[in-house]
Parts: C-alpha cells; sequence; structure tokens
C-alpha cells in the first residue's frame, strides 16, 4: 500500500471537498503526475536537493547512546540538518517547483507553528514565487520567531481570526483562498493528509528520506530492526517508511503526541487515545479525536507540530493493517530524550523528533545488538528555545527576558532601525 487507489488507502482518504475545488485538485494531479515522468523536472529537483537543501542528510551512528542503552544500534537521520532545520522543505520546495512548472505565480500555504510556512517562504524566495502564509491569530502571537523568519523571505504572513484561531482555521482560510484564486495560485499543504492527491504528492516529495536510508544502510551494512518517528499530519514518517512499507521488516514505529496523559484535551493520540474515531474532516476520512458528535476536540502536546487532531489517511490504514506500530510518548518522555541525545552525542532534537528519540530508547532492549534502530531526527531544536528553556532552566530564562525587555525599552537598538530607514 505504497500508493493510493484513486485517492483511498483501504477505507481512509478520499476528495471530500466543495465542487469548487474539484477542478483545482484534478488539475494538480494531472500536473504532478506529468512532473514525476519529466526528466526534466526531476533534474532540476534533484540539484535543489544537493546545492539548496542540502541532501543527502547523514545517516548518524550514535555509538555513546548505543552503549548506554544496550540492545540495538542506535542511527539517527539528521533531517534537521537539511536548510530550514526540519524536513518541511522536501515537501515544500517539491510543490512550489511543481507550481511553477504549471505556470502558478502565486503561492499560499497554512501553519501552525510556522514550520511549514517557513519552508514555504523560503522555497518561495529561491524561485521567485509571491508567498501568502495563513496563521492562526493565536499562533502569531506565541510564534514570533517563526513569523519574523517568514517576513524575512518575503512572505506575507496573514493571521486568521476566525474560530480558534489556530492551525484547523488557517486550513480553511488557505482552502477558501485557493477555491476563489485557483488559475493563479497553488495551495502547499504542509503533511500527508487533506484531501486527494496530496497524501500522495507529500508522501512522493518525503519519500527522498526513506530512499537515502535504505542506500546508505545497504552500502554500510546496517541490518535494520525497527525503525521509528514522531508523528504528526504523517509527513515525516509516512517519508521516512516508504521504501519499506511493501516489504515484512523492519518495524515500523510511529510516536504520537501523548501529552501530560490519556484523558480527553491531555494529548493528540490519535491512533492509541481514548477518542480516537473514523471520521471526515478538511476533504479527507482518517482517524481523528472527536467528540460524539464528530466535532474536534481539543489537544495538546509540547511540540507544537504533533498537536493536531487527525493523522494523514495512509497512516491510518496501515495502523489498521499492522504494517505500522503506533505508540505514544508523555511530553516529559520527550524531554527526558531530548535531554539524553544532547548529553551523550551533541545532538539538539527537535521536540517534535524527540518523541521518536524516546520511543527508541524504549525499545533498545527489545533488539539484539547485531540489528539498529533508525530514527528519523525530523527537525532540529534550534526553534524550540523559547520552550525548553523556560522548563530546563527557568529563573535565568526570565531574568533574559527581563533584561532584554528592559534593553529594548531603553532604545538600544534605536541607531540599527534609523539605518534600516
Ligand atoms: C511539522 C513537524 C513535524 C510533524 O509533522 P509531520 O507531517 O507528522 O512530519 C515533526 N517534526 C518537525 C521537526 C516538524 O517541524
Amino acid at each position: 500500500m505504497t500508493h493510493s487507489d484513486n485517492g483511498f488507502f483501504e477505507n481512509f482518504g478520499g476528495k471530500y471537498v466543495a465542487e469548487v475545488l474539484r477542478r483545482p485538485l484534478d488539475e494538480l494531479e494531472a500536473a504532478f503526475n506529468e512532473a514525476m515522468n519529466d526528466q526534466t523536472f526531476l533534474q532540476e529537483l534533484e540539484i535543489i536537493r544537493r546545492d539548496y537543501i542540502g541532501r543527502e542528510t547523514p545517516l548518524y551512528y550514535a555509538q555513546n547512546a548505543s552503549k548506554i542503552l544496550g540492545g540495538a544500534q542506535i542511527y539517527i537521520k539528521l533531517e534537521g540538518l537539511a536548510n530550514t532545520g526540519a524536513h518541511k522543505i522536501n515537501n515544500a520546495m517539491g510543490q512550489c517547483l511543481l507550481a511553477k512548472r504549471m505556470g502558478k505565480k502565486r503561492i499560499i500555504a497554512e501553519t501552525g507553528a510556522g514550520q511549514h510556512g517557513l519552508a514555504t517562504a523560503a522555497a518561495c524566495a529561491k524561485l521567485g514565487l509571491d508567498c501568502t502564509i495563513y496563521m492562526g491569530e493565536i499562533d502569531v502571537r506565541r510564534q514570533q520567531p517563526n513569523v519574523a523568519a517568514m517576513e524575512l523571505y518575503g512572505a506575507k504572513v496573514q493571521p486568521v481570526t476566525s474560530g480558534s484561531r489556530t492551525l484547523k482555521d488557517a486550513v480553511n482560510e488557505a482552502m477558501r483562498d485557493w477555491a476563489a484564486n485557483p488559475d493563479t495560485t497553488h495551495y502547499v499543504l504542509g503533511s500527508a493528509l487533506g484531501p486527494a492527491p496530496f497524501p500522495d504528492i507529500v508522501r512522493e516529495f518525503q519519500s527522498v528520506i526513506g530512499r537515502e536510508v535504505k542506500k546508505q544502510a545497504l552500502e554500510r551494512g546496517i541490518k535494520i530492526g525497527a525503525m521509528v518517528a514522531c508523528v504528526g499530519g504523517g509527513s515525516n514518517s509516512i517519508g521516512f517508511f516508504e521504501p519499506f512499507i511493501n516489504e515484512k521488516s523492519p518495524r515500523l514505529i510511529g510516536a504520537e503526541a501523548g501529552g501530560i496523559g490519556p484523558e480527553i484535551g491531555e494529548n493528540a493520540s490519535r491512533m492509541t487515545g481514548n477518542a480516537s474515531r473514523e471520521g471526515i474532516m478538511q476533504g479527507y476520512k482518517s482517524r481523528f479525536l472527536l467528540d460524539e458528535d464528530g466535532q474536534a476536540l481539543p489537544t495538546r502536546s509540547i511540540s507544537a507540530g504533533l498537536d493536531y487532531c487527525g493523522i494523514g489517511p495512509q497512516l491510518a490504514a496501515l495502523g489498521q493493517t499492522g504494517r505500522i506500530e503506533f505508540t505514544s510518548i508523555l511530553d516529559k518522555e520527550a524531554l527526558l530524550a531530548l535531554q539524553f541525545f544532547a548529553k551523550n552525542e551533541g545532538i539538539l532534537f527537535a521536540l517534535e523528533s524527540a518523541h521518536a528519540g524516546a520511543a527508541a530508547i524504549k525499545i533498545a532492549k527489545e533488539i539484539p545488538e547485531d540489528k539498529a534502530i533508525i530514527i528519523n531526527m525530523s527537525g532540529r531544536g534550534d526553534k524550540d528555545v523559547f520552550i525548553t528553556s523556560p522548563i530546563f532552566r527557568h529563573e535565568k530564562w526570565l531574568e533574559f527576558l527581563h533584561a532584554e525587555t528592559a534593553r529594548l525599552e531603553g532604545g538600544k537598538d534605536i541607531h540599527e532601525a534609523e539605518v534600516m530607514k
């Protein structure tokens, strides 16, 4: 089940959209299929991957961690070394290049924490495309570092004031924009979900991760026992797993956000949680966290990228067949894993990716020494310093913020601001 069957993965997926979106989705599907058979397009993408994104990313042997944990040898796929700091650029760049090929001049995207917005804004800057990022007003307020970066890349960040003013509402707003401007505009969806053909497109552009892992493991004689990835919408995990889905081994493990506990509103466990239900939302059928009336429930996770009530349809299907196992990781387990790999390997995981790290720590002993566990480090942790610092070093961080506020209020940066005028 590596591709959809006419937009479906078993009983999940589909294209549950308003009539106005059917034509742009059909056109996108046709253009994508053409591009994937066009050597010029594929070569251009290959060069961008090499020189701009920085591929291939290393498959790093975490020797110290392996020794401490006992059992399997631990390897880390360092997606966080990709330009812009995470795997999101693989998809954003692929789709923007496709949009350009289709003659579109304008790109829109949704973003929650800002990581997909950042990657899309960077891709647009490189390819010379006009870029608008829809972002919930609340997310704009709490994710200022990413908003600032998007603006530096020349994107317009459009705050969304409807609904809960977060990711779900940003998706709705982007869909509305696309429905109104399908001829000039492409909507770059950020994860392996949404109406067909997006789950197929996003998986294809992310599967470069898994293809590299397969090649790297083969070249170095690494026998893979298990592969572990964190699962938000599912793009880094499905791309990482893709070349292995139709094989019996290795074990494929998806780590969901367990938040602070099992109760409703405390986590984002769409596959393993209490409130997990089948449903249709935002154009596709999958598993969601829903109440009895089919309304989306609130979710919680320390990692913004995993804090979403839905999961990609292909992952839902592969969870159902049992090919992918799902596990739920608490916030505090992710934080401990983050500290563990930082201290023992000098590698700083993004909070999302630290969920995969924690899952690997849990199963290391179940797998024999002559086999490997490969962790997909979907992103690096620099972006999380505003979340991790108040936890790991609360007092010092507060002092820093006070001092910064005083410095800015004292007008010390006025000279630079004048120069920029
Ligand atoms: C967005 C994000 C995720 C979650 O998204 P997926 O589509 O599930 O991959 C995970 N890790 C990082 C670093 C992210 O930015």
